[in-house]
C-alpha cells in the first residue's frame, strides 16, 4: 500500500557525470541542451521514487544557467521534492562541477521542474504528501507554493488581454518593440 505522506528524503537522487567532448558546443564549453537532458532525467527519477509512479514533465519553470560548464569537469546533479499539489510534483535540482584536477567545484544551475504522476492509462494519480523535517525544505515548499500561484495569476491576467487598453499600449512603450497588428 503506497504511503499517504512521504519524508523529502526518500525520494532524494544525487547523479554524477564526467563531461566529454561529444557533449560540448562549437565553443568548447558543455552544450545547454545536454544539461537540460540530464535534468530531465534526473526529474523524472525522482518523482517517480516519490510518486512510486510513472512520470511525466509537466512543465520546466525555471532553469537558470550560471556558469558554464568545461570539458572534464564532474557534474554533479543533486535532486529533491521541493512541492506537491494533487498530482503533480516540483523538482529542484542543484548543479555543481567540479574541476576534479584541483577540487574546486562550482554552482553552475538551479532549476525547477513540475512532474505529473500516471497509471497505465495516461490518467493522472494523486501522490503522496510531503513530510517537511528541515526548515530549508518548509522554505523550499512555501517558495513553489507562491511561484504555482504567481504563475496561475499570470495567465488569468492575459487571458482577457484587451489589445485597445492604453494600459497596454503604455507597457509596451518602453521596449524595444513595434506592434503592427493584421488580424
Ligand atoms: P534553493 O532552491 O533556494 O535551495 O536553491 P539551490 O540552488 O541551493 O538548490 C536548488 C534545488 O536543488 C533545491 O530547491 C533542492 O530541491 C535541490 N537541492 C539542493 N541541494 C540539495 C541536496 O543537497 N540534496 C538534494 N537531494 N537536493 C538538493
Amino acid at each position: 500500500m503506497s504511503k499517504e505522506f512521504k519524508h523529502v528524503s526518500e525520494s532524494e537522487v544525487v547523479i554524477s557525470e564526467l563531461m566529454l567532448p561529444s557533449h560540448s558546443n562549437f565553443n568548447g564549453k558543455i552544450h545547454g541542451g545536454y544539461i537540460l537532458s540530464l535534468l530531465d532525467q534526473i526529474a523524472f527519477a525522482c518523482a517517480s521514487k516519490h510518486s512510486g509512479q510513472y512520470c511525466v514533465t509537466a512543465s520546466v519553470d525555471t532553469v537558470d544557467f550560471l556558469r558554464p560548464i568545461e570539458i572534464g569537469e564532474l557534474v554533479t546533479m543533486k535532486a529533491s521534492v521541493n512541492y506537491v499539489g494533487t498530482s503533480s510534483m516540483v523538482i529542484g535540482i542543484r548543479v555543481e562541477a567540479e574541476n576534479i584536477q584541483t577540487g574546486e567545484s562550482k554552482h553552475c544551475n538551479s532549476s525547477y521542474i513540475t512532474m505529473v504522476a500516471k497509471d497505465k492509462n495516461g490518467n493522472s494519480m494523486k501522490v503522496p504528501g510531503l513530510i517537511l523535517s528541515r526548515r530549508k525544505s518548509v522554505l523550499r515548499f512555501l517558495k513553489s507554493m507562491k511561484r504555482t500561484q504567481l504563475k496561475r495569476k499570470r495567465d488569468e491576467e492575459f487571458h482577457h488581454i484587451d489589445f485597445s487598453s492604453a494600459e497596454f499600449q503604455n507597457d509596451l512603450q518602453q521596449y524595444r518593440v513595434q506592434v503592427e497588428l493584421n488580424d
